[in-house]
């Protein structure tokens, strides 16, 4: 598909008036601003065909456009061709994921009440984490599991974001919660079960938050890749995508992390990449190995599950780990990502045991 870059200085009124002209010739655009640059695509016209090559001459002469590319791999305003750098999302005012940082994201799985939200936040930032986690509302597989405690849940990541300083990332799972999540979350998940909720998409879109869209367990690469371009279709380009593992015919995990698809999509895509290996393998043992293994592959970070008494959560207990797990984790990948590149830094606790 056809993808242009405007030059930084051309103006949102000048941008509309070429969209104009284009429409009138019969082609439709879509814009989205990513970083101090805007891009445009044309979803109807194949770079291959005669109208195509015409249209291509066209753009190409057009004072407005600095580049046109033909992104035939990746969906075309996520593209990585088309922006020419990988992306960052500024998710706080003193942090930004992406932009060659780390970054950890902790918490529990759910938010189960004030004394275990609030002792598991600071514990969290205590061991190195940038944003807290936690679901209020919890897409569960049977009704009769806890459901999350809704709109108290909310309060609570609002106290303990607030106490700890941590932005909050929560997942929304209903077009009718997102006002509600947006008042509280600097960032704003959607879930695996919903990653192909299209209506869902657009209504967060339009927040204009930050977005951690979480890779369906059935989704190929390019669905994922797709329901991403939903959010910056409707003109956000702030998304963290989130690889939790996919389903595959191993049942000795929960579900397969697919790796792979880290490494690719930083390939394919300009947006951060993060990795969710507690959702991925559903085993506490697992998550310190697999958390490494998606920071050398590329990843930009890693979402885990922490809590202080896995024996007693009221969800997905099975692959939390504990506060005291999650420093040793960070510390541990840090030394590894400081390994591979010496100009990562090595996070301070372990500068402290060296
Ligand atoms: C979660 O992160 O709480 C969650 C439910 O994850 P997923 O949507 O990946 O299953
Ligand atoms: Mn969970």
């Amino acid at each position: 598909m056809i993808v242009a870059r405007f030059r930084p200085d051309v103006l949102i009124d000048e941008q509309s008036r070429l969209a104009a002209g284009w429409r009138h010739r019969g082609h439709r655009s879509f814009r989205c601003r990513v970083g101090h640059r805007t891009l445009v695509t044309f979803p109807d016209l194949a770079a291959a065909s005669p109208e195509g090559e015409r249209f291509l001459t066209v753009l190409r002469a057009t004072r407005a456009v600095e580049s046109v590319v033909d992104s035939a791999e990746s969906p075309p305003l996520g593209s990585l061709a088309a922006v020419g750098e990988p992306t960052a999302v500024q998710v706080s005012e003193d942090w930004t994921v992406g932009g060659g940082r780390f970054t950890w994201i902790a918490g529990p799985c759910a938010v189960e009440s004030q004394a275990q939200l609030t002792a598991v936040a600071g514990e969290v930032r205590a061991h190195g984490a940038q944003l807290l986690r936690g679901g209020a509302f919890k897409p569960r597989t049977s009704p009769y599991a806890f459901q999350g405690l809704g709109q108290e849940g909310l309060r609570l990541l609002a106290e303990a974001s607030a106490a700890t300083g941590l932005p909050v990332v929560t997942e929304v799972v209903d077009s009718a919660q997102v006002e509600a999540v947006a008042e509280v979350a600097q960032v704003l998940q959607i879930g695996a079960r919903n990653a192909q909720n299209f209506a869902l998409l657009r209504e967060v879109a339009l927040t204009g938050r930050p977005v951690l869209l979480k890779r369906g367990f059935g989704c190929t690469v390019q669905e994922w890749l797709h329901s991403a371009e939903y959010l910056l279709a409707a003109g956000n380009s702030q998304v963290l995508l989130c690889e939790r593992g996919v389903r595959t015919f191993e049942s000795a995990t929960r579900f397969t992390l697919d790796i792979s698809a880290v490494s690719l999509v930083k390939r394919l895509s300009h947006l951060p990449v993060l990795v969710d290996p507690s959702h991925a393998c559903g085993r506490a043992d697992l998550v310190a190995p697999l958390a490494a293994a998606a920071a050398v592959a590329g990843a930009d970070g890693v979402m885990v599950d922490v809590h202080q008494d896995a024996h007693g959560a009221l969800c997905d207990g099975q692959q939390a780990i504990t506060p005291e797990e999650f420093g040793a984790l960070v510390t541990r990948t840090s030394r590894i990502l400081h390994s591979i590149d010496p100009t990562e830094p090595v996070a301070d606790h372990a500068m402290a045991g060296r």
